[in-house]
Protein backbone atom coordinates (compact mmCIF):
# COMPACT_ATOMS: atom_id res chain seq x y z
CA UNK A 1 0.00 0.00 0.00
CA UNK A 2 1.16 3.35 -0.98
CA UNK A 3 1.10 6.49 1.17
CA UNK A 4 0.23 9.56 -0.24
CA UNK A 5 3.04 11.82 -0.98
CA UNK A 6 0.99 15.30 0.51
CA UNK A 7 0.35 13.29 4.02
CA UNK A 8 4.05 12.40 3.87
CA UNK A 9 5.23 16.10 2.87
CA UNK A 10 2.59 17.60 5.78
CA UNK A 11 4.42 15.01 8.37
CA UNK A 12 7.88 16.72 7.54
CA UNK A 13 7.43 19.85 6.87
CA UNK A 14 4.61 21.08 9.26
CA UNK A 15 5.92 21.87 12.93
CA UNK A 16 4.40 18.92 15.25
CA UNK A 17 1.22 20.27 16.73
CA UNK A 18 1.74 21.46 20.28
CA UNK A 19 -0.57 20.20 23.43
CA UNK A 20 -3.64 22.69 23.81
CA UNK A 21 -3.85 21.18 27.17
CA UNK A 22 -0.77 20.43 29.78
CA UNK A 23 -2.45 18.58 32.94
CA UNK A 24 -0.13 18.00 36.02
CA UNK A 25 -1.63 16.02 38.61
CA UNK A 26 -0.11 15.87 41.95
CA UNK A 27 -1.72 13.63 44.61
CA UNK A 28 -0.50 14.85 48.10
CA UNK A 29 0.91 11.60 50.15
CA UNK A 30 0.78 8.82 47.07
CA UNK A 31 3.23 5.98 47.58
CA UNK A 32 4.16 4.37 44.88
CA UNK A 33 3.55 0.84 46.31
CA UNK A 34 -0.24 1.86 46.55
CA UNK A 35 -0.11 1.63 42.78
CA UNK A 36 1.15 -2.54 43.27
CA UNK A 37 -0.76 -3.32 46.43
CA UNK A 38 -4.37 -2.40 45.13
CA UNK A 39 -3.72 -2.72 41.34
CA UNK A 40 -6.11 -5.69 40.68
CA UNK A 41 -8.97 -3.16 42.26
CA UNK A 42 -7.99 -0.41 40.55
CA UNK A 43 -9.93 0.04 37.23
CA UNK A 44 -10.12 3.75 36.71
CA UNK A 45 -7.90 7.03 36.02
CA UNK A 46 -4.98 5.54 37.59
CA UNK A 47 -4.68 2.12 35.85
CA UNK A 48 -5.86 3.92 32.59
CA UNK A 49 -2.65 6.21 32.82
CA UNK A 50 -0.55 3.54 34.18
CA UNK A 51 -1.44 1.46 30.93
CA UNK A 52 -1.07 4.15 28.55
CA UNK A 53 1.55 6.42 30.29
CA UNK A 54 5.27 5.93 30.77
CA UNK A 55 5.82 5.52 34.50
CA UNK A 56 9.01 5.38 36.54
CA UNK A 57 9.04 2.73 38.90
CA UNK A 58 11.85 4.41 40.89
CA UNK A 59 11.25 8.27 41.39
CA UNK A 60 11.93 10.27 43.94
CA UNK A 61 11.23 13.93 46.03
CA UNK A 62 15.38 13.37 46.67
CA UNK A 63 15.32 15.73 49.00
CA UNK A 64 15.64 15.87 52.94
CA UNK A 65 13.01 17.86 54.03
CA UNK A 66 9.64 15.45 52.68
CA UNK A 67 6.80 18.03 53.15
CA UNK A 68 4.18 19.59 51.23
CA UNK A 69 5.87 22.95 50.16
CA UNK A 70 9.48 21.54 49.43
CA UNK A 71 8.07 18.90 46.86
CA UNK A 72 5.44 21.36 45.42
CA UNK A 73 8.12 23.52 44.42
CA UNK A 74 10.45 20.61 42.59
CA UNK A 75 7.63 19.33 40.48
CA UNK A 76 7.17 22.07 37.97
CA UNK A 77 10.31 24.51 38.60
CA UNK A 78 13.30 21.46 38.12
CA UNK A 79 14.95 22.70 40.92
CA UNK A 80 15.80 21.61 44.61
CA UNK A 81 14.71 23.28 47.39
CA UNK A 82 18.39 24.51 47.83
CA UNK A 83 17.68 26.55 45.13
CA UNK A 84 13.80 27.32 45.04
CA UNK A 85 14.13 28.48 48.82
CA UNK A 86 11.19 26.36 49.84
CA UNK A 87 12.46 24.58 52.66
CA UNK A 88 9.38 23.48 54.96
CA UNK A 89 6.31 24.45 54.92
CA UNK A 90 6.00 26.86 58.10
CA UNK A 91 8.36 28.69 55.04
CA UNK A 92 6.63 28.08 52.34
CA UNK A 93 3.60 30.02 51.56
CA UNK A 94 2.46 31.65 54.87
CA UNK A 95 2.44 35.21 53.78
CA UNK A 96 -0.08 37.75 56.32
CA UNK A 97 0.21 40.48 53.80
CA UNK A 98 -1.54 38.35 51.35
CA UNK A 99 -5.18 38.08 52.64
CA UNK A 100 -7.96 35.85 51.55
CA UNK A 101 -10.69 37.01 49.44
CA UNK A 102 -13.95 36.42 50.88
CA UNK A 103 -13.65 34.11 53.65
CA UNK A 104 -11.15 33.70 57.20
CA UNK A 105 -7.89 32.09 57.20
CA UNK A 106 -3.91 32.28 56.75
CA UNK A 107 -2.77 34.61 53.86
CA UNK A 108 -0.37 33.23 51.32
CA UNK A 109 1.42 34.26 48.21
CA UNK A 110 4.45 32.45 46.36
CA UNK A 111 6.89 35.40 47.92
CA UNK A 112 9.65 32.75 49.37
CA UNK A 113 9.84 31.39 46.05
CA UNK A 114 12.76 32.17 43.89
CA UNK A 115 13.14 31.42 40.05
CA UNK A 116 11.09 30.74 37.65
CA UNK A 117 9.11 27.50 36.51
CA UNK A 118 7.88 25.76 33.47
CA UNK A 119 4.66 28.46 33.04
CA UNK A 120 7.32 31.19 33.05
CA UNK A 121 8.79 29.32 30.01
CA UNK A 122 5.82 28.35 28.08
CA UNK A 123 4.76 32.34 28.58
CA UNK A 124 7.65 33.80 27.14
CA UNK A 125 7.32 31.49 24.27
CA UNK A 126 3.62 31.98 23.80
CA UNK A 127 2.52 35.38 25.79
CA UNK A 128 -0.89 34.01 25.65
CA UNK A 129 -0.46 31.11 27.53
CA UNK A 130 -2.59 30.88 30.78
CA UNK A 131 -2.51 28.68 33.97
CA UNK A 132 -5.31 27.66 36.36
CA UNK A 133 -4.02 25.79 39.18
CA UNK A 134 -6.53 24.44 42.45
CA UNK A 135 -5.99 22.33 45.23
CA UNK A 136 -7.08 21.96 48.89
CA UNK A 137 -4.27 23.70 50.16
CA UNK A 138 -2.64 26.87 49.47
CA UNK A 139 0.97 25.15 49.00
CA UNK A 140 -0.73 22.55 46.50
CA UNK A 141 -2.35 25.14 44.37
CA UNK A 142 0.47 28.04 44.44
CA UNK A 143 3.92 26.22 44.08
CA UNK A 144 3.40 24.37 41.10
CA UNK A 145 3.24 27.72 39.11
CA UNK A 146 5.49 30.01 41.12
CA UNK A 147 5.76 33.79 41.18
CA UNK A 148 3.11 33.70 37.77
CA UNK A 149 0.00 35.80 38.73
CA UNK A 150 -2.33 33.53 37.25
CA UNK A 151 -5.91 31.70 37.99
CA UNK A 152 -5.04 30.39 41.49
CA UNK A 153 -7.26 29.21 43.57
CA UNK A 154 -7.37 26.76 47.19
CA UNK A 155 -10.35 25.33 50.26
CA UNK A 156 -10.74 27.69 53.14
CA UNK A 157 -13.90 26.45 55.24
CA UNK A 158 -15.96 25.16 52.81
CA UNK A 159 -15.22 27.49 49.48
CA UNK A 160 -12.56 27.61 46.92
CA UNK A 161 -10.38 31.07 46.64
CA UNK A 162 -7.13 32.78 46.52
CA UNK A 163 -5.53 35.71 47.73
CA UNK A 164 -4.72 39.44 47.42
CA UNK A 165 -1.09 38.23 45.73
CA UNK A 166 -3.66 37.09 42.97
CA UNK A 167 -7.01 39.24 42.50
CA UNK A 168 -9.05 41.79 44.18
CA UNK A 169 -12.04 39.68 44.03
CA UNK A 170 -13.71 36.37 42.74
CA UNK A 171 -14.66 35.64 39.67
CA UNK A 172 -18.00 34.67 38.60
CA UNK A 173 -17.61 31.03 37.95
CA UNK A 174 -15.50 30.72 41.30
CA UNK A 175 -18.52 32.47 43.03
CA UNK A 176 -21.28 30.31 41.70
CA UNK A 177 -19.37 27.28 41.98
CA UNK A 178 -18.90 27.83 45.96
CA UNK A 179 -22.98 29.11 45.87
CA UNK A 180 -23.81 25.83 45.64
CA UNK A 181 -22.54 25.22 49.08
CA UNK A 182 -21.72 21.40 48.39
CA UNK A 183 -19.34 20.95 51.64
CA UNK A 184 -22.55 22.82 53.90
CA UNK A 185 -24.53 20.52 52.69
CA UNK A 186 -22.62 16.86 53.38
CA UNK A 187 -23.72 17.69 56.63
CA UNK A 188 -24.23 14.17 58.00
CA UNK A 189 -22.81 12.07 55.42
CA UNK A 190 -21.50 9.15 55.56
CA UNK A 191 -18.03 7.74 54.81
CA UNK A 192 -18.39 4.03 53.86
CA UNK A 193 -16.43 1.33 51.80
CA UNK A 194 -16.84 1.50 47.88
CA UNK A 195 -16.31 -2.61 47.89
CA UNK A 196 -17.74 -5.48 49.93
CA UNK A 197 -15.41 -5.22 53.23
CA UNK A 198 -14.23 -9.20 52.14
CA UNK A 199 -12.04 -6.62 49.28
CA UNK A 200 -10.19 -5.36 52.21
CA UNK A 201 -7.05 -7.20 53.89
CA UNK A 202 -6.22 -4.45 56.47
CA UNK A 203 -7.70 -4.78 59.94
CA UNK A 204 -9.98 -1.69 60.84
CA UNK A 205 -10.02 -1.55 64.19
CA UNK A 206 -6.77 -0.36 64.70
CA UNK A 207 -7.33 2.08 68.11
CA UNK A 208 -3.92 4.06 67.26
CA UNK A 209 -5.68 5.74 64.31
CA UNK A 210 -6.96 9.47 63.89
CA UNK A 211 -5.85 10.14 67.61
CA UNK A 212 -8.06 7.03 69.17
CA UNK A 213 -11.49 8.55 67.80
CA UNK A 214 -13.60 7.15 65.26
CA UNK A 215 -11.55 4.73 63.63
CA UNK A 216 -13.85 2.19 61.99
CA UNK A 217 -16.28 2.63 59.19
CA UNK A 218 -18.51 4.23 58.68
CA UNK A 219 -17.03 7.50 59.41
CA UNK A 220 -19.78 10.25 59.28
CA UNK A 221 -19.50 13.97 59.13
CA UNK A 222 -20.81 16.55 61.43
CA UNK A 223 -24.76 17.17 61.68
CA UNK A 224 -23.65 21.34 61.85
CA UNK A 225 -23.52 22.53 58.13
CA UNK A 226 -19.75 25.05 59.19
CA UNK A 227 -18.40 21.90 61.26
CA UNK A 228 -19.15 19.84 58.46
CA UNK A 229 -17.58 22.08 55.43
CA UNK A 230 -14.17 22.25 57.94
CA UNK A 231 -14.17 18.20 58.10
CA UNK A 232 -15.28 17.79 54.34
CA UNK A 233 -11.56 18.35 53.60
CA UNK A 234 -9.93 15.53 54.79
CA UNK A 235 -12.72 12.44 53.39
CA UNK A 236 -12.17 11.56 49.98
CA UNK A 237 -15.08 13.47 48.17
CA UNK A 238 -12.91 16.42 48.76
CA UNK A 239 -11.01 15.03 45.97
CA UNK A 240 -13.99 15.00 43.85
CA UNK A 241 -14.72 18.69 44.71
CA UNK A 242 -11.29 19.48 43.51
CA UNK A 243 -11.61 17.91 40.20
CA UNK A 244 -15.23 18.91 39.65
CA UNK A 245 -14.12 22.76 40.25
CA UNK A 246 -10.79 22.23 37.83
CA UNK A 247 -13.25 20.91 35.24
CA UNK A 248 -15.58 24.16 36.05
CA UNK A 249 -12.72 26.50 35.79
CA UNK A 250 -11.21 24.61 32.40
CA UNK A 251 -14.82 25.50 30.51
CA UNK A 252 -14.88 29.16 31.94
CA UNK A 253 -11.76 29.77 30.70
CA UNK A 254 -11.85 28.06 27.70
CA UNK A 255 -8.00 26.87 28.26
CA UNK A 256 -6.43 25.39 25.07
CA UNK A 257 -8.17 27.98 23.00
CA UNK A 258 -5.59 29.89 21.67
CA UNK A 259 -2.88 27.67 22.19
CA UNK A 260 -1.12 25.94 25.21
CA UNK A 261 -2.09 26.14 28.42
CA UNK A 262 -1.37 24.59 32.13
CA UNK A 263 -3.54 22.98 34.35
CA UNK A 264 -2.10 21.82 37.65
CA UNK A 265 -4.78 19.93 40.60
CA UNK A 266 -2.75 18.49 43.55
CA UNK A 267 -5.28 16.54 45.57
CA UNK A 268 -5.12 16.03 49.22
CA UNK A 269 -7.19 13.52 50.51
CA UNK A 270 -4.55 10.62 50.40
CA UNK A 271 -2.68 13.30 52.43
CA UNK A 272 -5.34 14.02 55.08
CA UNK A 273 -6.27 10.36 55.62
CA UNK A 274 -3.00 8.71 55.26
CA UNK A 275 -2.01 11.33 58.27
CA UNK A 276 -4.70 10.26 60.49
CA UNK A 277 -4.89 6.73 59.55
CA UNK A 278 -1.62 5.61 58.19
CA UNK A 279 -0.53 3.77 54.79
CA UNK A 280 -1.64 0.33 56.07
CA UNK A 281 -5.34 1.07 56.78
CA UNK A 282 -8.50 0.22 55.80
CA UNK A 283 -9.25 4.11 55.16
CA UNK A 284 -6.03 4.52 52.76
CA UNK A 285 -7.04 1.72 50.60
CA UNK A 286 -10.47 2.83 50.20
CA UNK A 287 -9.60 6.36 49.70
CA UNK A 288 -6.66 5.32 46.42
CA UNK A 289 -9.85 3.46 45.34
CA UNK A 290 -11.86 6.32 45.19
CA UNK A 291 -9.39 9.02 44.22
CA UNK A 292 -9.11 6.37 41.06
CA UNK A 293 -12.37 6.10 39.92
CA UNK A 294 -12.66 10.09 40.40
CA UNK A 295 -9.29 10.28 38.49
CA UNK A 296 -10.42 8.10 35.73
CA UNK A 297 -14.33 10.35 35.93
CA UNK A 298 -12.12 13.27 35.20
CA UNK A 299 -9.85 12.10 32.45
CA UNK A 300 -13.33 11.38 30.52
CA UNK A 301 -14.52 14.56 31.18
CA UNK A 302 -11.61 16.17 29.53
CA UNK A 303 -11.03 13.76 26.93
CA UNK A 304 -14.34 15.15 25.92
CA UNK A 305 -13.60 18.08 25.51
CA UNK A 306 -9.62 17.77 24.10
CA UNK A 307 -8.52 14.82 21.54
CA UNK A 308 -5.81 12.29 23.09
CA UNK A 309 -3.85 13.81 20.91
CA UNK A 310 -4.00 17.45 22.60
CA UNK A 311 -3.74 16.36 26.28
CA UNK A 312 -0.19 15.77 28.08
CA UNK A 313 -0.70 14.64 31.23
CA UNK A 314 1.36 13.86 34.46
CA UNK A 315 0.89 12.14 37.71
CA UNK A 316 3.05 12.21 40.91
CA UNK A 317 3.24 13.14 44.32
CA UNK A 318 4.74 15.68 46.71
CA UNK A 319 6.11 13.29 49.05
CA UNK A 320 4.86 9.76 50.60
CA UNK A 321 4.78 8.82 54.50
CA UNK A 322 6.10 6.48 57.13
CA UNK A 323 3.65 4.61 59.32
CA UNK A 324 2.45 4.83 62.89
CA UNK A 325 5.45 3.95 65.03
CA UNK A 326 2.63 1.68 66.77
CA UNK A 327 2.24 -0.18 63.79
CA UNK A 328 6.07 -0.24 62.59
CA UNK A 329 6.91 -1.70 66.21
CA UNK A 330 4.41 -4.51 66.08
CA UNK A 331 5.95 -5.36 62.73
CA UNK A 332 9.36 -5.37 64.16
CA UNK A 333 10.70 -1.99 63.46
CA UNK A 334 12.52 -1.29 66.90
CA UNK A 335 13.62 2.48 66.33
CA UNK A 336 10.17 3.07 65.47
CA UNK A 337 9.27 6.11 68.26
CA UNK A 338 8.05 9.56 68.13
CA UNK A 339 10.68 11.74 68.72
CA UNK A 340 9.88 15.43 69.98
CA UNK A 341 12.21 17.67 70.10
CA UNK A 342 10.29 20.66 71.96
CA UNK A 343 11.60 20.15 75.38
CA UNK A 344 15.31 20.38 74.31
CA UNK A 345 14.79 23.30 72.19
CA UNK A 346 12.68 24.92 75.20
CA UNK A 347 16.02 24.34 77.46
CA UNK A 348 18.37 26.03 75.12
CA UNK A 349 15.97 29.00 74.45
CA UNK A 350 15.24 29.14 78.44
CA UNK A 351 18.98 29.70 79.09
CA UNK A 352 19.28 32.15 76.21
CA UNK A 353 16.33 34.22 77.63
CA UNK A 354 18.10 34.09 81.23
CA UNK A 355 21.08 34.95 80.05
CA UNK A 356 20.35 37.79 77.37
CA UNK A 357 16.53 38.10 77.71
CA UNK A 358 14.62 38.25 74.03
CA UNK A 359 12.61 35.90 72.53
CA UNK A 360 12.86 32.04 70.83
CA UNK A 361 16.55 32.10 69.57
CA UNK A 362 16.58 28.52 68.02
CA UNK A 363 14.27 26.74 65.88
CA UNK A 364 13.97 23.25 65.13
CA UNK A 365 11.60 22.75 61.96
CA UNK A 366 11.74 19.05 60.49
CA UNK A 367 15.09 18.36 61.27
CA UNK A 368 16.39 21.61 60.54
CA UNK A 369 17.86 23.56 63.62
CA UNK A 370 17.56 27.36 62.56
CA UNK A 371 19.06 30.78 64.67
CA UNK A 372 17.38 33.17 62.46
CA UNK A 373 19.13 35.75 65.08
CA UNK A 374 22.85 34.42 65.01
CA UNK A 375 24.09 38.21 64.43
CA UNK A 376 22.32 39.65 67.55
CA UNK A 377 23.23 36.85 69.70
CA UNK A 378 26.85 36.74 68.67
CA UNK A 379 26.74 40.87 69.37
CA UNK A 380 25.39 39.99 72.83
CA UNK A 381 28.39 38.02 73.27
CA UNK A 382 27.32 34.80 72.79
CA UNK A 383 29.36 32.13 71.33
CA UNK A 384 26.42 30.74 68.90
CA UNK A 385 29.29 28.22 67.76
CA UNK A 386 29.22 26.26 71.35
CA UNK A 387 25.23 26.82 71.91
CA UNK A 388 24.75 25.04 68.55
CA UNK A 389 27.29 22.35 69.05
CA UNK A 390 25.62 21.73 72.68
CA UNK A 391 22.53 21.24 71.15
CA UNK A 392 23.95 18.59 68.44
CA UNK A 393 24.95 16.67 71.35
CA UNK A 394 21.24 17.17 72.98
CA UNK A 395 19.78 15.59 69.74
CA UNK A 396 22.01 12.85 69.43
CA UNK A 397 21.10 12.02 72.70
CA UNK A 398 17.37 11.63 71.92
CA UNK A 399 15.96 8.10 71.21
CA UNK A 400 15.23 7.56 67.37
CA UNK A 401 18.14 10.01 65.66
CA UNK A 402 20.32 8.65 64.04
CA UNK A 403 22.85 11.35 63.09
CA UNK A 404 23.23 15.08 63.43
CA UNK A 405 25.46 17.02 60.71
CA UNK A 406 26.43 20.52 59.93
CA UNK A 407 25.18 21.22 56.40
CA UNK A 408 28.98 22.29 55.64
CA UNK A 409 30.00 19.24 56.63
CA UNK A 410 28.20 16.98 54.28
CA UNK A 411 29.22 19.14 50.92
CA UNK A 412 31.11 17.82 48.79
CA UNK A 413 30.34 14.13 50.58
CA UNK A 414 29.50 10.83 48.40
CA UNK A 415 25.92 11.59 46.68
CA UNK A 416 25.58 7.74 46.52
CA UNK A 417 24.29 7.82 50.03
CA UNK A 418 20.98 9.26 49.83
CA UNK A 419 21.02 10.57 52.86
CA UNK A 420 23.68 12.96 52.54
CA UNK A 421 22.87 13.80 48.96
CA UNK A 422 18.94 14.39 49.91
CA UNK A 423 20.67 17.16 52.80
CA UNK A 424 22.49 18.60 49.77
CA UNK A 425 19.59 19.18 47.72
CA UNK A 426 17.94 20.44 50.59
CA UNK A 427 20.23 23.16 51.98
CA UNK A 428 21.24 26.73 50.52
CA UNK A 429 24.87 27.23 52.21
CA UNK A 430 23.06 30.65 53.24
CA UNK A 431 19.91 29.43 54.09
CA UNK A 432 20.95 29.72 57.89
CA UNK A 433 20.34 26.37 58.46
CA UNK A 434 23.15 25.18 61.83
CA UNK A 435 22.12 21.51 61.98
CA UNK A 436 20.24 19.04 60.49
CA UNK A 437 18.96 15.75 61.90
CA UNK A 438 18.46 12.99 60.51
CA UNK A 439 15.93 9.82 62.35
CA UNK A 440 16.49 6.04 62.67
CA UNK A 441 14.25 3.85 60.42
CA UNK A 442 10.57 4.18 60.65
CA UNK A 443 11.24 7.06 63.77
CA UNK A 444 9.11 9.99 63.35
CA UNK A 445 8.84 14.21 64.39
CA UNK A 446 6.50 14.51 66.50
CA UNK A 447 4.14 17.51 68.17
CA UNK A 448 2.95 17.02 71.56
CA UNK A 449 -0.47 16.01 71.42
CA UNK A 450 -0.54 15.34 67.74
CA UNK A 451 -0.09 11.01 67.24
CA UNK A 452 -0.62 10.92 63.38
CA UNK A 453 1.28 9.01 61.08
CA UNK A 454 4.29 11.25 59.44
CA UNK A 455 6.38 12.05 56.42
CA UNK A 456 9.36 15.02 56.37
CA UNK A 457 12.50 12.67 56.51
CA UNK A 458 15.08 12.00 53.69
CA UNK A 459 14.04 8.06 53.81
CA UNK A 460 12.41 6.15 50.89
CA UNK A 461 9.85 5.97 52.74
CA UNK A 462 8.92 9.60 52.56
CA UNK A 463 10.68 10.70 49.56
CA UNK A 464 9.95 7.78 46.80
CA UNK A 465 6.97 8.93 44.69
CA UNK A 466 5.39 7.82 42.01
CA UNK A 467 5.98 9.66 38.28
CA UNK A 468 4.20 9.53 35.02
CA UNK A 469 3.84 10.97 31.78
CA UNK A 470 0.77 10.22 29.48
CA UNK A 471 -0.08 11.99 26.33
CA UNK A 472 1.65 13.03 22.70
CA UNK A 473 5.56 12.46 22.26
CA UNK A 474 5.33 9.86 25.45
CA UNK A 475 7.06 6.35 24.51
CA UNK A 476 4.76 4.14 27.25
CA UNK A 477 6.54 1.53 29.07
CA UNK A 478 7.43 1.13 32.58
CA UNK A 479 11.27 2.94 33.24
CA UNK A 480 13.21 1.50 35.82
CA UNK A 481 16.40 3.76 36.26
CA UNK A 482 16.37 6.33 39.32
CA UNK A 483 15.02 9.65 38.55
CA UNK A 484 13.53 12.44 40.69
CA UNK A 485 10.51 14.93 40.43
CA UNK A 486 12.75 17.71 38.81
CA UNK A 487 13.26 15.87 36.11
CA UNK A 488 9.52 16.93 35.18
CA UNK A 489 9.76 20.00 34.01
CA UNK A 490 12.86 20.02 31.62
CA UNK A 491 11.04 16.89 29.94
CA UNK A 492 7.65 18.32 29.82
CA UNK A 493 9.87 21.67 28.30
CA UNK A 494 11.61 18.86 25.97
CA UNK A 495 8.41 17.98 24.37
CA UNK A 496 6.66 21.43 23.77
CA UNK A 497 10.27 22.58 22.79
CA UNK A 498 10.87 25.02 25.31
CA UNK A 499 14.15 26.36 26.95
CA UNK A 500 14.20 27.06 30.55
CA UNK A 501 14.77 30.02 31.96
CA UNK A 502 17.73 29.29 34.07
CA UNK A 503 20.01 26.38 35.06
CA UNK A 504 18.15 23.39 36.87
CA UNK A 505 19.35 20.56 38.64
CA UNK A 506 16.97 18.08 36.61
CA UNK A 507 17.44 16.48 33.35
CA UNK A 508 15.58 15.44 30.35
CA UNK A 509 13.94 12.20 30.91
CA UNK A 510 14.73 10.92 27.08
CA UNK A 511 14.49 7.56 27.15
CA UNK A 512 10.42 8.48 27.58
CA UNK A 513 10.11 10.66 24.77
CA UNK A 514 9.01 9.49 21.17
CA UNK A 515 12.51 9.70 18.48
CA UNK A 516 11.73 13.25 16.69
CA UNK A 517 13.00 12.80 12.86
ZN1 LIG B 1 1.90 16.81 51.13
Amino acid sequence: MSIPLLVLAGLAIGPAPKPRLVVVITVDQLRPDYLDRYRTQLVGGLTWLLRGGAYFADAYQDHAVTETAPGHATVLSGRWPAHTGIISNARGVVDSAARLIGVAGPGASPARFRGTEFFDWLKAAEPNARALSVSRKDRGAILPIGRAKESVYWYQSGVFTTSRYYADSLPTWVQAFNARRVPFRAAGLTWDLLLPPSAYSEADSEPYENAGHDYTFPHRLPADSPLAALAFGGIPTMDSLTLAFALEGVRALQLGRGGTDLLAVSLSATDLVGHAFGPDSREIHDQVLRLDRYLGWFLQQLLVRYTRESVLIVLTSDHGVTPFPERSLALGHSDAVRVIPDSVIRAVNAALDSRIGGHDWVYLETGMVLVPDRGKLAAQGVNVDSVVADLATRLRAQPGVARVDRPADLAGKDTTDPLVRRWQHQIAPNAGVELVATLKPYAIWSLENLPIAMHGQPSDLDAHVPLLFWGRGVRPGVYRGRVSTVDIAPTLARLLGLTPSEPLDGSVLGEALQPVD
